[in-house]
């Protein structure tokens, strides 16, 4: 059944008794939350902890935006999912399990990829927007979306030991692009797949995420509004840098940008055009019929260490054009690394250089071993 939070009956009273005695929350504040509306885009590191902490404050309508099913992988931070949920679809999961914590939150999923076409008529129906994407693509997509429906979009990124957080409300201050204009060069920046992250900086900053937005309903306290929180988990060092409105911001000041864009092509990114990728099955399959193909792992020395594929020559990223020159242009030439993302670029490299039939691997060394680990699971079945 399902019980408002002002009728008080005995288990709302004890849900939220220690927020409803301290004196900037209480009835008042506990009332807000219940009538707030917020939505996490992307339930993975940063989504995790933040609809957790959300759902459990009792905000009365969370939406959930993700395209993905849980992966061992995603154990390491994505604290929201267990081992039952691998293999299922992530807003499902994550639903049962926000309902499991808190039946007064009312729950509404999006299993789609947030683009362009989608964006705003989804996003207009909620009062806060969470950044759990952890990608550029998306988060200038949301930066936009929030400057075009006039609503506080709440920024969050992690990369190994470090972090960012920030409350933009283009009402009331900068952007993210008054921040960063434009999009880092693809090459530049390592994703978090790729670079790795440690599990509780995800936890400290889609925890701060919420917090964030926990304080914008309440009406209390100071916000990280034209702030950027610095996390430094290494040092424990947190550092607040002023961040200004850009007078010759293209989205909150010009208003140039009226429509959202194609983001995965502003950004330049992606795994490559569909005739540079190989699956993991169809590599699988064609080496057992005995295809003859070059297998070249372009990751770092360390990261070979972790995981290999038999068979398969190590030449690192840095290395693979100098080494080229012992290939054949008429051979087949599969190239792979952690995630597919650097695999993609050495494929692209390769291609370029006249290597006419040089495919990535889609998803790296982690498809494939996810791969095998599922086909042995069934084996043993
Ligand atoms: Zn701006």
């Amino acid at each position: 059944m399902h019980v408002s939070v002002f009728e008080l009956d005995e288990n709302t009273f004890l849900r939220y008794s220690r927020h409803l005695i301290i004196p900037e929350v209480g009835l008042e504040g506990q009332r807000k939350l219940k009538n707030s509306s917020v939505i996490v885009v992307g339930a993975g590191g940063l989504g995790s902890p933040a609809l957790l902490y959300l759902a459990a404050a009792g905000i009365g309508r969370i939406g959930i935006v993700d395209y993905d099913t849980v992966e061992r992988s995603n154990l390491q931070r994505q604290v929201i999912y267990t081992e039952k949920d691998l293999g299922r679809r992530k807003v499902e999961a994550a639903k049962e399990r926000i309902e499991s914590l808190n039946p007064d939150v009312r729950v509404e999923t999006y299993d789609l990829r947030i683009d362009s076409s989608n964006a705003l008529e989804i996003l207009k129906n909620y009062d806060i927007i969470i950044d759990g994407s952890d990608n550029f693509p998306t988060r200038y997509l949301l930066s936009d979306s929030s400057v075009l429906l006039s609503k506080p979009f709440i920024y969050g990124s992690i990369y190994r030991f470090d972090g960012q957080v920030s409350f933009i409300d283009p009402r009331r201050g900068p952007c993210y692009r008054c921040l960063y204009p434009e999009p880092p060069p693809p090459d530049a920046i390592p994703t978090c797949a790729e670079g790795g992250v440690l599990g509780l900086l995800a936890g400290i900053v889609g925890s701060i995420q919420a917090l964030e937005a926990v304080k914008y309903i309440l009406g209390r306290g100071r916000l990280l509004l034209g702030k950027l929180l610095v996390v430094d988990t290494l040092n424990l060092e947190f550092t607040v840098l002023n961040i200004e409105k850009d007078p010759e911001c293209k989205a909150c000041s010009k208003k140039e940008i009226t429509n959202l864009i194609d983001y995965d092509n502003f950004c330049g990114i992606g795994e490559g055009r569909k005739e540079m990728l190989i699956s993991v099955q169809e590599l699988e399959e064609r080496l057992r019929q005995g295809a003859r193909i070059r297998l070249v792992d372009v990751r770092e020395p360390y990261e070979t260490e972790l995981y290999r594929i038999d068979g398969a020559e190590r030449i690192p990223f840095s290395k693979l054009v100098e080494s080229a020159g012992r290939f054949d242009s008429s051979e087949e030439i599969v190239v792979f690394c952690h995630t597919g993302i650097k695999g993609a670029r050495a494929a692209r490299i390769l291609r370029e250089m006249g290597f006419s039939k040089a495919r990535n691997l889609a998803g790296g060394v982690l498809a494939w071993a996810s791969y095998n680990a599922s086909q042995k699971d069934k084996t043993n079945s």
